[in-house]
């Protein structure tokens, strides 16, 4: 297996799906919704390299999993986390998702992570992914703000940068290793994400619609970054 991974696009065809709950409003305390998540019912195993994180640092970076974990029925994922412990790199495999560095520091986006995601069914359904974390980040509680964050985007989550502090998992940094105060998925978050696992129900249903993107733009953030399998 090859080590090189080659960048073959920034993700360009998100448009976010517009039915929303009533209270969840989309953009004030509610994120908006993509198409890429983990498989409905799959379990997920994580895994951390070892050489790029210090050993205090892995709980932060691993809390956000039970708090995904707690809200897997009442979403409709039925996804769940489990951490399968410390590897020397990146896992490639079917339902893998690796925590590692990377330089992806974005001044102007107040971007620190990344996800990184392949389909092998180039259907939007995560095969693996691997979450990327700027080594700028080095604050335990953003660790494990950045890290809620980006488990969002494997359930189809969008940045929402003009959501209310404290609604949603979504929203940015004020600035590099100051804590948003978001350490579990909010109740705007499960219903949004319920909300994607129903709109996936549907379009896996309807093969026909997967691949229709016109007229979509590219959405300005740090949705998952698609990688050709290594
Ligand atoms: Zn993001």
């Amino acid at each position: 297996m090859k080590l090189v991974f080659v960048l073959v696009m920034v993700l360009a065809a998100i448009s976010p799906i517009a039915a929303q709950t009533a209270s969840c409003k989309v953009g004030v305390v509610a994120a908006p919704v993509g198409f890429w998540t983990w498989a409905p019912e799959s379990t997920i195993s994580v895994y951390v390299v070892e050489s790029d994180f210090k050993p205090a640092e892995l709980e932060y970076l691993l809390a956000p999993l039970s708090p995904w974990n707690a809200v897997s029925e009442t979403t409709g994922s039925r996804v769940k986390f489990e951490y399968k412990g410390l590897v020397s790199r990146a896992q490639y495999c079917e339902n893998c998702l690796t925590i590692v560095r990377g330089p992806v520091f974005d001044k102007s986006k107040r971007h620190l992570t990344e996800l990184r995601t392949y389909s092998a069914a180039r259907n939007r359904i995560m095969t693996w992914a691997t979450i990327v974390v700027d080594p700028l980040l080095t604050n335990p509680e953003t660790l494990t703000n950045a890290l809620v964050h980006e488990l969002g985007h494997s359930f189809g989550l969008l940045d929402c940068y003009s959501c209310k502090q404290n609604s949603t998992v979504m929203i940015q940094f004020k600035s590099v290793n100051v804590s948003n105060n978001m350490d579990r998925p909010s109740a705007c978050d499960v219903a949004q994400v319920k909300l994607a696992y129903e709109t996936l129900a549907q379009r896996v249903t309807q093969p026909t619609a997967v691949l229709v993107d016109e007229g979509e733009e590219p959405v300005d953030d740090d949705t998952p970054v698609v990688i050709r399998k290594p």
